[in-house]
């Protein structure tokens, strides 16, 4: 893969799902996935890259999901965001359990569990080493943490946002449907939008166009692949405007 589709990233926020937190179970938290996605980041911490996080909350509650059908949509998404501070605690137990210096900083002030945001306070436990866990989403309803992602990402100025999924990659169709389902090394953000490919929403992918941030997309299950994709190694999908590898 050619350097300038991949270089190496030094400052990153990841993005993590519920869905992935959920491991194969249907519901919840499911600790065992949640120690190796930290173990995971724990290495790359030590390695000297600078990594902040937004965990999303849909293994515990969506506001459009049928749960919520009956509800106000604001309503039904503040739970949504209680969902992701649930996962945050999570993440922050089991990354300090390695010895990996964390924060929580939530979008919604709960004095008692986390810090508030404060968008300096978060640059400076980065530079510090410290893994910045943002959690409560962007704190408004009608968004979804893919946002609160490429809202942070943006405004702690990293390299790049690294989606990390349950598939390595962006897929032509589903590939757990579809068997001749193809893997794209490479996209640009008007092609996502263009072909409404399901990466992440609209106005996540317009936000990281404007701010010139990459997009990897990979699967966080497989070991090792977070270390690799800061390397620019392993199998990921990048979204940028850099022209398409050529090889
Ligand atoms: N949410 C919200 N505003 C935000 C982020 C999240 O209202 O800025 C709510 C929304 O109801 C969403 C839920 O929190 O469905 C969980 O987030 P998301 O679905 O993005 O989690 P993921 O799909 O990443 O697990």
């Amino acid at each position: 893969m050619p350097a300038d589709s991949a270089p190496k990233y030094k400052k990153v926020l990841l993005k993590v799902s519920g869905e992935v937190l959920m491991g194969d179970q249907g519901y919840g938290i499911d600790m065992a996935t949640v120690d190796t996605v930290a173990a995971a980041i724990a290495r790359v911490v030590k390695g000297g890259t600078e990594v902040c996080l937004v965990i999303g909350g849909g293994n515990i509650f969506r506001g459009l999901s049928t749960a919520a059908a009956d509800m106000e949509r604001a309503s039904a998404d503040y739970m949504g965001m209680l969902a992701t501070v649930m996962n945050a605690l999570a993440m922050q137990n089991a990354l300090e359990k390695i010895g990996v210096d964390t924060r929580v900083q939530s979008a919604i002030p709960m004095a008692a569990i986390a810090e508030p945001y404060i968008r300096r306070r978060a640059v400076r436990h980065m530079e510090k080493g410290r893994v910045v866990i943002f959690a409560a989403g962007t704190g408004n309803p009608y968004f979804t943490t893919d946002t609160a992602a490429a809202l942070r990402a943006a405004e702690m100025g990293c390299d790049a946002l690294l989606k990390g999924t349950s598939v390595d990659g962006v897929y032509s169709a589903d590939p757990k449907k579809d068997k001749s389902a193809t893997r794209y090394e490479h996209l640009t953000y008007q092609d996502v939008l263009s072909q409404n490919l399901k990466v992440m929403d609209a106005a996540a992918i317009a936000l990281m166009r404007e701010s010139k941030i990459p997009i990897v997309v990979f699967s966080i299950r497989e070991e090792d692949s977070l270390r690799k994709v800061l390397k620019g190694k392993g199998t990921f999908t990048v979204i940028s405007d850099l022209p398409a590898p050529t090889a």
